[in-house]
């Protein structure tokens, strides 16, 4: 038996011969490192290709990976890295360091579309603000918009809307680093590719003559469309979780059926914690105040306000009507109201 990983041989579950599941087949094999070993790399690869494939979380891959130098060898074969899931690579704040921007480059590197969208976010937006000033930020930014602009030739809504937000709102520097038409070729691309932000977006500029010739008819149809797409979204897997959508508790003030994903994803949860964590050390950043989004201002006043109460700021008019339907529509004008109350209030003194 194999001492250098420090492995025992199990008798019992020898002498219990039983039906197993393909996961417990993988987990329990990676356990004996001798079972491998008269595997070909190849097929070792497959098999981690299926782990990494349907991990729920980083560890899944990467405990696997810590098991012997051979794992981690073959563990970091492009093959494996491309096939890793959203979640096997959403790594959270407090686990960033150096290995782990390495291990996303790596499977950014190896052809990953989410990892390289992941990391271009976190470098442009993340590393890029709290290095803001100096060589690295400019350094972090540009490498983070060539991730983006990888993975957006490659057909990634996500990376294709957040290119479109950047050119509509401008570098760090000037507000005239926007580019409008190209925002808007974006804004199309990604709207091909079903992101319904990206929709909306553009009916809005359609809406308003902004990048492109005006035309009302056609902003009211893709804002209409968008609204249909978004509503239409939760049906599409209404059969999976009929039991625990009927369960489930309104996140609106309101109370309206819930259209919008509740979950953000593992990029603006990076940003949303990453922000905060800057907060938390004494530098304040204005980010967009719908929380699906986070990204932050480049520069001041960069983001459009509330124009009823001024007190929060979006990225793009697309958050803006998402976090109005999410709490902002109740909370907008009761403090309106609140305010109002205050100056007609008879003073008491
Ligand atoms: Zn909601
Ligand atoms: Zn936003
Ligand atoms: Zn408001």
């Amino acid at each position: 038996m194999r001492t250098r990983c420090g492995f025992h041989f199990d008798f019992e579950s020898k002498l219990r011969p039983r039906k197993r599941m393909r996961a417990e087949v993988v987990e329990e094999s990676v356990e004996k490192a001798d079972l491998f070993d008269c595997l070909h790399d190849d097929i070792v690869i497959v098999i981690l290709s299926f782990v990494s494939g349907s991990a729920e979380r980083p560890s899944d891959l990467l405990s696997v990976m810590k098991t012997c130098k051979r794992m981690n060898r073959l563990g970091k074969s492009p093959f494996v890295l491309k096939k890793a899931a959203l979640e096997s690579i959403s790594i959270g704040v407090k686990n960033w360091s150096q290995p782990t921007h390495k291990f996303l480059e790596m499977c950014a590197d190896a052809g990953n579309l989410e990892a390289c969208y992941l990391i271009g976010m976190i470098e442009f937006y993340c590393l890029g603000i709290s290095n803001l000033g100096g060589s690295d930020g400019v350094m972090f930014m540009k490498k983070g918009l060539r991730s983006l602009i990888r993975a957006t030739k490659r057909g990634h809504a996500l990376a294709t809307y957040s290119l479109a937000v950047i050119c509509f709102n401008g570098g760090a520097v000037r507000k005239t680093g926007r580019h409008l038409r190209m925002g808007v070729a974006l804004c199309i691309r990604a709207a091909q590719l079903g992101h319904v932000d990206a929709m909306r977006e553009l009916g809005h500029c359609y809406l308003d003559g902004y990048g492109v010739p005006k035309n009302v008819t056609k902003g009211v149809q893709l804002i209409r469309d968008a609204n249909a797409r978004e509503l239409a979204a939760p049906l599409n897997n209404l059969s999976v979780q009929s039991v625990s959508a009927s369960n489930k508790q309104s996140c609106h003030p309101r109370k309206v059926a819930c259209d919008c994903s509740p979950e953000p994803h593992p990029a603006n949860r990076f940003m949303a914690e990453w922000f905060e964590r800057m907060k938390d050390l004494g530098r304040r950043v204005q980010v967009c105040a719908n929380s699906n989004c986070c990204r932050p201002e480049l520069r001041r006043f960069e983001f459009r306000r509330c124009s009823t109460c001024a007190f929060v700021s979006y990225c793009s008019r697309a958050c803006q009507v998402v976090h109005w339907k999410m709490d902002h529509g109740v909370l907008c004008t009761t403090r309106t109201r609140w305010l109002e109350g205050l100056v007609n209030a008879p003073n008491r003194n």
